[in-house]
């Protein structure tokens, strides 16, 4: 589920997950209940253990965060060593 941020006008951001659709709906605060505002940040992907849903999550992943972009920015990333033996070809 994607991990959106939001901001409270008193105890300021915090994130929280919710389905897509809800995405720029409103909320509230967690502390104090007060109404608070997305803030519009690119979604974040939760980490999920199980290796189907990781290997679904790569490509979205790597467009977000630059930690796992070496080379060619914005455009799909060969999959990582651990995925791809350099003995198995392509
Ligand atoms: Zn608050």
């Amino acid at each position: 589920m994607p991990v959106y941020v939001f901001a409270c006008q008193e105890c300021g951001s915090f994130e929280l997950a919710r389905p897509m659709a809800e995405a720029s709906s409103r909320t509230c605060c967690p502390t104090c209940e007060r109404e608070a505002r997305r803030v519009f940040t690119p979604p974040r992907l939760t980490r999920l253990a199980t290796p189907a849903r990781r290997a679904l999550e790569t490509e979205e992943a790597s467009a977000h965060e630059p930690r796992v972009v070496t080379e060619k920015r914005g455009r799909p990333l060969r999959r990582r060593r651990e995925s791809a033996p350099p003995w198995v070809l392509h």
